[in-house]
C-alpha cells in the first residue's frame, strides 16, 4: 500500500519561507488592500487563480475586512518544471464581473504569461478595476510586463512547493513553502 508524504516524515526540499513568516506577511497585505479598497460601491470579487491560489485565497480572505466575493478561473500553463509558454482556459468565471472591482489571486507570478493571459481575458468581461496579489513573485524570469499590486515576497529563481504549490499535483498541503530541488543538488 502506498504511504502518502508526510511533511513531518517526509520532509521534502529545504524551507524557503515558514508558515510563521507567511501568516504575518498576508496580515500585512490585508492591511494595504482593506486601505487601497475602503470606498466600495460593492464587494470586492476575490478572484482565485486554481489551484495554487487556495490556500493564500483562504487566509488572505479571512484577514480582510473589507466585504468580499469569492469567485474561481482555472488555466493550464505549466507542466512539471517547465513552462509551456501557452496558457488554456480551463474554466471561467460564473458571475457578471461587470462594473465589479476585481482583485486576482495567484500563487506566484513567474514569466508573467499566466497573468498576461488572464488580464487581458478579465478585461473583456469590462470590470470597473483590476488588479492582482501574488504571494510570490519571480521577477528575474519576466518575460511579459505585468504588474502585481501587491506582492507576498519576492524569491529568487528556484521551483518552490508547498502552501498551495504543487509539483506534478502534489506537495500543495504542505504548510510552508519549500524549495524542491529537482536536479539533486
Ligand atoms: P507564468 O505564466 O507566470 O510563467 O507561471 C505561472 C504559473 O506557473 C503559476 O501559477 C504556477 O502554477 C506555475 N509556477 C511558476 N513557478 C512555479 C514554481 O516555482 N513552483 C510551482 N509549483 N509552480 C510554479
Amino acid at each position: 500500500m502506498n504511504t502518502p508524504a508526510s511533511p513531518e516524515t517526509t520532509p521534502i526540499g529545504t524551507v524557503l519561507i515558514d508558515r510563521t513568516e507567511i501568516s504575518s506577511r498576508i496580515a500585512e497585505l490585508a492591511g494595504e488592500i482593506d486601505a487601497a479598497y475602503a470606498s466600495l460601491e460593492s464587494p470586492l470579487i476575490l478572484l482565485s487563480v486554481l489551484k495554487g491560489s487556495i490556500l493564500f485565497l483562504a487566509d488572505l480572505a479571512r484577514s480582510l475586512t473589507v466585504p468580499v466575493e469569492l469567485e474561481f478561473i482555472a488555466v493550464r500553463s505549466y507542466e512539471g518544471t517547465q513552462s509551456t509558454g501557452s496558457v488554456e482556459l480551463v474554466k471561467d468565471v460564473s458571475m457578471p464581473l461587470r462594473d465589479r472591482d476585481v482583485l486576482m489571486i495567484e500563487d506566484i507570478v513567474d514569466t508573467g504569461t499566466t497573468i498576461a493571459f488572464l488580464h487581458e481575458h478579465i478585461r473583456r468581461h469590462a470590470p470597473r478595476s483590476v488588479r492582482l496579489a501574488s504571494l510570490l513573485n519571480k521577477e528575474s524570469r519576466r518575460e511579459k510586463s505585468v504588474t502585481v499590486d501587491y506582492v507576498g515576497f519576492d524569491i529568487p529563481d528556484r521551483f518552490v512547493i508547498g502552501y498551495g504549490l504543487d509539483y506534478d499535483g502534489i506537495y500543495r498541503n504542505l504548510p510552508d513553502i519549500r524549495v524542491l530541488d529537482t536536479d539533486g543538488d
